[in-house]
């Protein structure tokens, strides 16, 4: 069964005028009034579809087409947030192809045994408020709800997750993760250049790289540049390029499964001629490699603490993220490869390099995602771009694998 194309990028069109930057860029921050006016629009259209429309007290926001049986739903969806200039298919293609494969069933009278459910998850990029993939967080019980409503947004201390969702109008009343869910899909795109360079049509993702994100600050002692001879400095800038350089290098050592990044850093007082007192950067460790990630961050943790002794200084660190690696149930994958191959579209097995929705959909239900192109691999930047076909034929891949799952009947 094929969805229908035209129809699919006329609505990714429509969202992509709500918020929209430059273009083709979108700048729709989660529970801001940009992103109530896409919710608005994906609320009225679920009901046109006739499904049955739940809020949850998060503001998830739940479609649901019923089955012929009373089983758990087989979900799939996204996030309609942006970062700030963003770009239009970032998480809201996978809501938007979701809305795309009702409207296809309907049109063509099938029926399924489970029910089907869209999700349109609240503030998966986190611009505002942490933690980032919040709505799915929660859905998936690994937060709790009243420690999330009372996230500040970063930018003013007076607002918080909680009155924001009032404002809105999407503090709904049903509490999150109470629908049972057999399966979860999120169609997304690559964010990547892999794809697109190898010329295949869909990414088939297994897995979702663990994230441990760090901040350090080491302190030492600021004086005069040219009065201060080296053997009486407490020289954090010197003693942070040591340290910066031995991150940057285990990542490059051959067969060294971890990537690692420090992404941003300030020097106190930060001046020509002052020996820095103080200097603070993050370190961002990625890896699919459980083990391998920890012994990064314990190898990398213990040349720190060295550097600093060695230097008569001192450090704090303070952990910001830590996400292990997800693994998907092979069944999940192995369902899009085949239903790729079936399409006569190529695909291949790969790894996610970013969070999404589906690492924590996997803690509540078997999960998994397809990745279509990006173009140049851009994105989070309102260049961000996938060609049509592209787009089609993940959407294509996404009805397949939810009808194979949730037992086409008629
Ligand atoms: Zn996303």
């Amino acid at each position: 069964m094929n969805i229908n194309g035209q129809r699919l990028l006329s609505n990714v069109a429509r969202f992509a005028e709500i918020g929209k930057v430059g273009e083709i860029g979108v700048e729709r921050i989660a529970l801001s009034e940009e992103d109530k006016e896409a919710r608005d629009l994906l609320k009225t259209l679920m009901l046109d579809l006739g499904l049955e429309v739940h809020i949850d007290q998060l503001g998830n926001m739940i479609g649901i087409r019923k089955g012929r049986k009373d089983l758990p739903a087989v979900a799939f969806g996204s996030h309609l947030d942006t970062v700030y200039a963003g770009g239009r298919y970032d998480g809201a293609l996978g809501v938007i192809a979701g809305l795309e494969l009702i409207q296809t069933l309907n049109d063509q009278g099938v029926e399924t045994d489970h029910p089907l459910a869209i999700i349109n998850f609240t503030n998966e990029e986190g611009v505002r408020f942490a933690p980032d993939m919040m709505g799915s967080h929660v859905y998936s019980g690994q937060a709790k709800l009243d420690d999330i409503l009372v996230s500040k947004a970063y930018d003013n201390p007076n607002e918080t997750v909680g009155s924001q969702l009032k404002a809105i109008g999407y503090d709904g009343a049903l509490k999150p993760g109470s629908i049972a869910l057999e399966s979860f899909f999120e169609l997304h795109i690559e964010q990547g250049p892999v794809l697109e360079n190898e010329a295949i049509d869909i990414g088939v993702v297994e897995m979702v790289q663990g994230i441990h994100w760090t901040r350090y600050t080491i302190e030492g002692e600021a004086n005069h540049a040219g009065t201060t001879p080296n053997q009486y400095r407490k020289d954090t800038g010197y003693a942070s390029a040591e340290i910066i350089k031995f991150i940057g290098d285990y990542s490059r050592k051959e067969e060294n499964p971890v990537l690692t990044t420090v992404g941003s850093i300030r020097y106190e007082p930060n001046t020509i001629n002052i020996i820095p007192r103080e200097v603070s950067f993050t370190v961002d460790l990625r890896s699919t490699d459980k083990e391998a990630l920890n012994k990064g961050q314990i190898e990398i943790d213990t040349f720190i603490n060295k550097a600093v002794n060695e230097s008569d200084l001192a450090v704090k660190s303070e952990v910001m993220v830590r996400f292990e690696p997800v693994h998907f149930p092979k069944e999940m994958p192995d369902l899009v490869e085949n239903t790729a191959a079936g399409l006569e579209l190529r695909s291949k097995r790969m790894p996610s390099g970013a969070g999404h929705d589906a690492q924590m959909m996997n803690h509540c239900c078997p999960s998994t995602m397809i990745f279509v192109p990006s173009v140049n691999g851009i994105s989070h930047n309102v260049e961000e771009y996938s060609k049509d076909q592209d787009v089609i034929n993940g959407a294509n891949v996404l009805l397949n694998a939810v009808l194979n799952r949730a037992k086409q009947v008629s």
